[in-house]
């Protein structure tokens, strides 16, 4: 069984929407991604999950680049009508129990992966954010965009869904693993 195949085989276990897998050559990273952060975001430099605390893009992408696979997964919450910012985040849980899973079973396989996933990170009720160290390093998973990378980009590459519709909310976790067992020449995104 191929690394693919047996990545496939244990994702098929949980209730993923949809899933793919590209090569970090294949995602396109933005300053002006972070801006939108910056400008729009209430969670901007409010965690150590989040811009600015993660860094800067340049040097995400170069640490990104290092890696060769990336898994792309997506699952679905329900939302309540008219659900607040806040709201919508806390449905989030299930998304990232499932990604420290996933992620979990990838350092079992020996991948060493490096965990992006949607939004501000959710676990503690208040951020230690600027005073204290991160309380849970290892189930910290950067937000995705702080990073600056182009989500729609991606999902249409990957040919998956950026947005249902009101009620349902789509959370995305990206996985970035090393490959020791793949060839380079089958490593296709
Ligand atoms: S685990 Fe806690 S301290 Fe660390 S980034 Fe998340 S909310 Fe902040």
């Amino acid at each position: 069984m191929s690394l693919r195949d047996e990545l496939e085989e244990f994702i098929s276990r949980f209730p993923v929407y949809q899933y793919a897998f590209v090569s970090p050559e294949q995602i396109r990273f933005e300053e002006s991604v972070v801006e939108v952060c910056r400008r729009d975001c209430p969670h901007y430099n409010t965690s150590w999950s989040c811009s600015p605390a993660v860094g800067k893009v340049s040097k995400s992408r170069a640490r990104c680049l290092n890696y060769d696979g990336v898994l792309v997964f997506s699952t679905v919450t329900q939302l309540e009508e008219g659900a607040s910012r806040r709201e919508r985040l806390q449905t989030k849980a299930q998304h990232e129990k499932l990604t420290g899973i996933v992620a979990d079973h990838m350092t079992g396989l020996g991948l060493r992966p490096y965990t992006l996933s949607s939004d501000c990170c959710t676990n503690c009720v208040r951020c230690g954010f600027p005073q204290e160290y991160c309380r849970h390093p290892d189930v910290l998973y950067p937000c995705i965009e702080s990073n600056g990378i182009v989500m729609s980009d991606l999902l249409e590459h990957c040919r998956m869904d950026y947005y249902m519709s009101d009620d349902l909310c789509l959370w995305f976790s990206l996985i970035f693993y090393e490959d020791p067992f793949t060839p380079k020449e089958d490593r296709d995104g």
